[in-house]
């Protein structure tokens, strides 16, 4: 099930649509509130898009579905961020369906195979739950962990944070932005510098090319990493369709005058689960996240990185093997004087957030890591190779030595960890 339309039989949602009524959803929605504001009243207050709650998986679906909705329905899950949106004038939906009742959407369960599916209503708090996964997966766990607030982690859930919008704060309040369909963009002029600037993917050709935005989700940087999968439904000849993407492609990067979507989905579809794969064997992930305050922030440079090795002999190290900055033991002084055990990278991927319109993949770093004993100087030599080929606009220009810095040191601690559990 590889990225295309699946078909399931299902009975159709029942029929017999009233008048505010999709057709042939069986979701009522009542009539969105058109009226001219009052003195003092802004344009989002007078207005107000229609509401319903759907009760099926399938009645939510064929309520979705482009081709039958009256006006165009958007999906309401916690709110956190589509709320905010729609009280800001920024998204003017005319219907709204509740997708926070539908069980198909729950749930956190490891299959037969040893993958593990997490329903798109799974909530930030319930991902950072200490031993809600195991231990490969902990990056998850870290960037649900790092997301926002305890109270909004409550709320928001996985499929919201991974759809949720840019926070540009040019886009979010109100000036000219490409994304939303404006000619030309207020983070155009010079003084629009500001530190939630992109490094990478924005140049001349690329996907993001002319937005100095970046991908706002802790957790999407994460899933990247642990080579998850994004399962997508829509309502198709009476039944459900499904796909699945790689998180990878799912987060496109692609700055699409009007269409302010970050993501492969397409109008109609939801997101009803994550699959994470089976991570057996010696693997660690872990997620690191650099913010100018504690909390309730998003971040100025995150990253996301997961490991496998292998324990292998190894010759005495060698001079350059300097202690990490962590304070961590450096790894290539462990063993004994002419040599021992160490453990070598079999796989690796990097992922960075906060320095591009998606999760960024250091796809060079993590071919350049694979067979390497895994020490300091690896790791500090494979941060000065994250930051080649970065475009630094004139906000972000100090991201260059965090990202340095902080693949340097995670690799150091994951070193750590791999030494400790190979016994090295
Ligand atoms: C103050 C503040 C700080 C924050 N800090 C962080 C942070 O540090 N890191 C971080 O990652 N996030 C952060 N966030 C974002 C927050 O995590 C998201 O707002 C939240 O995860 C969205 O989830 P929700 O369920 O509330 O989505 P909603 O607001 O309900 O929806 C968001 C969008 O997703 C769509 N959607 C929702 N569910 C589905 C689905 N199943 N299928 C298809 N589309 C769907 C909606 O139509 C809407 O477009 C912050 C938000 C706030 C307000
Ligand atoms: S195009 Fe990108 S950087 Fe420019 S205002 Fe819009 S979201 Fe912000």
């Amino acid at each position: 099930m590889v990225d295309r339309w699946e078909p399931e039989r299902n009975p159709s949602p029942s029929r017999g649509a009233g008048p505010s009524q999709a057709p042939g959803t069986g979701v009522a929605f009542g009539e969105p509130r058109d009226r001219a504001p009052s003195a003092g009243e802004t344009a989002a207050g007078a207005e107000g898009p229609a509401y319903a709650r759907a009760t099926s998986l399938e009645q939510a679906l064929a309520a979705l579905d482009p081709a039958e909705a009256r006006d165009p329905v958007v999906t309401l899950a916690g709110g956190t961020d589509l709320m905010t949106l729609i009280h800001q004038g920024l998204a003017r939906p005319r219907r709204l369906l509740d997708i926070g009742r539908l069980g198909d959407l729950r749930g956190m369960e490891r299959g037969a195979e040893g993958q593990w599916r997490i329903g798109a209503l799974v909530t930030l708090a319930e991902l950072a739950r200490p031993g809600a996964l195991p231990g490969p997966y902990r990056a998850l766990a870290e960037a649900a962990a790092a997301s926002a607030t305890p109270a909004l982690r409550n709320r928001a859930t996985l499929g919201g944070n991974l759809e949720q919008q840019v926070r540009c704060w040019y886009f979010r309040s109100g000036l000219p932005c490409r994304f939303a369909g404006d000619a030309h963009c207020s983070c155009a002029a010079p003084e629009a510098a500001g530190p939630f600037q992109a490094l990478f993917g924005h140049g001349p050709g690329e996907p993001g090319e002319g937005c100095g935005a970046v991908h706002p989700s802790d957790p999407a940087v994460a899933l990247v990493a642990l080579d998850a999968w994004v399962e997508l439904a829509r309502w198709e000849a009476g039944g459900i369709a499904r796909r699945r993407v790689p998180a990878g492609a799912y987060f496109t990067g692609r700055a699409e005058p009007g269409r302010p979507g970050l993501t492969a989905r397409e109008p109609g579809e939801l997101v009803v689960a994550v699959y994470l794969p089976p991570l057996d064997g010696p693997c660690a992930s872990t997620y690191r996240k650099v913010t100018d305050r504690r909390a309730w922030q998003f971040a100025l440079v995150s990253l996301a990185a997961w490991i496998r090795w292998d324990r292998e002999e190894v010759a005495a190290p060698g001079p350059s093997a300097a202690p990490g900055r962590t304070g961590a033991p450096a790894a290539g002084h462990r063993g004994a004087a002419g040599g021992g055990t160490a453990p070598v990278v079999r796989e690796a991927r990097l992922v960075l957030g906060g320095v591009a319109l998606k999760p960024w993949r250091l796809e060079r770093v993590e071919a350049w890591l694979a067979g390497r004993q895994l020490d300091a100087a690896t790791a500090w030599e494979a941060g000065t190779l994250a930051v080649e080929g970065a475009r630094p606009l004139p906000g972000s220009g100090f991201k260059v030595e965090l990202v340095r810095s902080l693949v340097a040191d995670t690799l150091v601690d994951l070193a750590t960890v791999a030494s400790a559990a190979t016994g090295a």
